[in-house]
C-alpha cells in the first residue's frame, strides 16, 4: 500500500482547507467504505483528512417540525431516535436492514449517502469500469450484473446506487446541506444523485472542498403509515434487488396522497413520481397498485439479461409494500 497522508482537524474550516490546499485529498468519516476502497487499491488518494472530530454529530427537531440529522450522526444514532420511531417508521425500518448492527455503530448518515456503488468490477483494479477510470469501458455489460440497475441506465454504467437509507429520505424529500469555502447551499435529496449519463464518474454535484454538514427531514404527518419492503438473497447483510419505501394517505378507500422511492433498482435513490402521480385519487385497490407499478417501471432498462428480473420483481416489491400499509378497514369493506 502506497503511503497516504493523514489530517485531523477539528473546525470544517480546518477540514475544507487542507482539501483546498492539497490535491487527491478525500475525507474520512467512519471509514465504513472508505477504509474498504482503500484496502483494495480501488480509490488511491494522496491525503486522508479525518472529519470525525468535527461537531457535525446529533440529531434535531426543526421549527417546522422536522428532523435535522448532522452528517456524523451515526445509523444507530438515529434508528433510536424516538421521533423515527414513531413519525417514521419506514427510515427506521431502512436503516435496520441496511447494515449490521456493528457497521451502522460506525457509519454515518453523510458517508451512507457517499458510498461507493458494489458493482464488483468497479472494485478490481485491472477490470474496465467507466466509474473508477473515464473511458475505459464497462466490464459488467458482458460480465455478472444480476444485481444492477434497470432504471436510469447509461450505456457507459447501470450499476445501482446501494442505500437502504437514502429510499425512505428521497419519498420523504429530504435535503442535504453542504458547506465550503463559498459557503452554504442546500440541494434537494433527489438532486443530490447524478444519473451516470456520460459522466458516471461524477456522482454529486459537490465540489471536492465542499463537506456535508446535515440532512433535514421535513415533517409528514401521514409517513406514521409507512413501511419498507427489502428484497435480498439472504435475510441479512445483503443488498437489496429490489426495494419500496412507501408512506401511504387513505381516507374513504381513496388515495388522497402517496410518498415512493424504489431502492436495488436505480443509478440513484429512485423517487417514483410517475407512480405517485397514477395513485392520487383513485381507489386503494391492488388493481391500482399494481397499474401505478407497471407505469413506474414501462421505462425499466430489460436489455440485460441478468438482471432483467426486476423489473417484474421491483413491481411486485412496490404492490406488496403499499398492500402493507393500506388500511386493514379497507380490506374488511372488500377491496380487491
Ligand atoms: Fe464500472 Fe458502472 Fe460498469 Fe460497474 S456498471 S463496471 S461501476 S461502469
Amino acid at each position: 500500500m502506497k503511503p497516504i497522508s493523514y489530517a485531523r482537524p477539528t473546525t470544517a474550516e480546518q477540514a475544507v482547507s487542507t482539501v483546498t490546499a492539497r490535491p487527491r485529498t478525500v475525507f474520512l468519516a467512519g471509514g465504513t467504505t472508505l477504509v474498504d476502497m482503500l484496502r483494495i487499491g480501488a480509490m488511491e488518494p494522496d491525503n486522508v483528512v479525518d472529519i470525525t472530530w468535527l461537531p457535525l454529530g446529533g440529531l434535531e427537531h426543526t421549527p417546522e417540525g422536522g428532523l435535522r440529522i448532522g452528517a456524523l450522526a451515526k445509523m444507530s444514532e438515529v434508528a433510536a431516535e424516538p421521533d423515527v420511531v414513531e413519525r417514521y417508521p419506514f427510515l427506521l425500518v431502512a436503516l435496520w436492514k441496511g447494515a449490521s448492527a456493528q457497521l451502522r455503530n460506525m457509519a454515518t448518515m453523510g458517508g451512507n449517502l457517499m458510498q461507493k456503488v458494489r458493482c464488483s468490477y468497479f472494485r478490481e483494479p485491472g477490470h474496465a469500469c467507466n466509474k473508477r477510470e473515464p473511458g475505459s469501458g464497462c466490464a459488467a455489460l458482458d460480465g455478472m450484473h444480476r444485481g444492477h440497475a434497470i432504471l436510469g441506465t447509461s450505456p457507459m454504467c447501470f450499476a445501482t446506487h446501494p442505500s437502504d437509507v437514502a429510499i425512505p429520505l428521497v419519498a420523504l424529500d429530504a435535503t442535504v446541506t453542504v458547506w465550503g469555502p463559498r459557503g452554504e447551499r442546500t440541494i434537494a435529496f433527489d438532486d443530490f444523485f447524478l444519473l451516470p449519463g456520460n459522466t458516471p464518474h461524477v456522482e454529486h454535484p459537490l465540489a471536492e472542498d465542499e463537506l456535508i454538514t446535515r440532512i433535514d427531514v421535513p415533517p409528514l404527518p401521514f409517513a406514521t403509515n409507512s413501511h419498507y419492503l427489502k428484497v435480498r438473497d439472504r435475510e441479512s447483510y445483503e443488498f437489496a434487488l429490489t426495494s419500496a419505501a412507501v408512506a401511504l394517505n387513505v381516507a374513504d378507500g381513496t388515495v388522497i396522497d402517496v410518498r415512493i422511492g424504489l431502492g436495488g433498482v436505480g443509478t440513484k435513490p429512485w423517487r417514483a413520481r410517475i407512480a405517485e402521480a397514477q395513485l392520487i385519487g383513485k381507489a386503494a385497490t391492488t388493481a391500482n397498485f399494481a397499474k401505478a407499478a407497471a407505469a413506474e417501471l414501462a421505462g425499466a432498462d430489460a436489455t440485460h439479461p441478468m438482471n432483467a428480473f426486476k423489473v417484474e420483481l421491483a413491481q411486485r416489491t412496490l404492490v406488496r409494500a403499499l398492500e402493507t400499509v393500506r388500511p386493514q378497514v379497507y380490506l374488511l369493506g372488500g377491496f380487491k
